[in-house]
């Protein structure tokens, strides 16, 4: 079976940065599941679809017309790359994603990225739920502190405005509903190595899931 590099964890845990650069030096497919999750809640803000409403979202995430094409992401063909990352849709992703119904439509989706010589997919339920086989299995955190730094630096380097008090009370809200939903919750498995990133730079996380991946 093509091998999949799994790398689940709470937002802005630095998942996003590590396996793409990871993916890059193995040659390996990438796929952002966060990202999925968000074009669902833009799509729906962008119909006037209730985020509670199960049923006409897992329609929306069934037949999503989104693409990841030369590091942009498109939804009905429209750059969606920067808006899926405002603060509505991070709230709308993780609104949608206690949904069952959301999860199941996504479900084959996820999968089909296993393609080519091999995967790293990053998420929340990409070991335990989407790849449970997974080869290596990797859980990356750092403290909720040094996450909500590297969110304000990101957002400040942009030229966005960003207020540390306002990054935390999202991180501690997100991770809250993340790890309390009943279905996929985030949580460490017991075959996932932990890697906490809260002392070490982007080179050193990378190093380390290479090593796992080539060993
Ligand atoms: O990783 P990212 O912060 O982009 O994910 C956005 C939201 O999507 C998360 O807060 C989480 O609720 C949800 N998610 C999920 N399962 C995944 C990936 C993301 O529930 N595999």
């Amino acid at each position: 079976p093509v091998p999949v590099v799994a790398i689940d964890g709470p937002s802005a845990s630095g998942k996003g940065t590590v396996g793409a650069l990871v993916a890059r030096i193995l040659g390996f497919e990438h796929l952002d599941s966060g990202a999925l999750y968000r074009i669902v809640a833009l799509a729906a803000l962008r119909k006037g679809v209730a985020l509670d409403d199960e049923t006409s979202l897992a329609s929306i995430a069934a037949a999503l017309p989104a693409r990841f094409e030369d590091g942009l992401v498109l939804l009905d063909g429209d750059d969606v790359t920067e808006a899926i990352r405002s603060e509505a849709c991070s709230v709308g992703a993780s609104r949608v994603a206690v949904l069952p119904a959301v999860r199941d439509a996504l479900f084959w989706r996820q999968r089909s990225y296993r393609t080519g010589s091999g995967l790293v997919a990053e998420g929340r339920d990409m070991g335990s739920v989407i790849f449970p086989d997974a080869g290596v299995k990797i859980f990356l955190t750092a403290s909720v502190e040094a996450r909500a730094e590297r969110r304000y630096k990101q957002l400040i380097d942009k030229g966005m405005a960003a207020k540390m008090d306002d990054l935390l009370k999202d991180l501690y809200e997100r991770d809250a509903r993340d790890s309390q939903r009943a279905v996929a919750p985030l949580k460490r498995g017991d075959d996932a190595v932990l890697l906490d990133t809260s002392g070490i730079t982007v080179q050193q996380a990378v190093d380390f899931v290479i090593e796992r991946a080539s060993s």
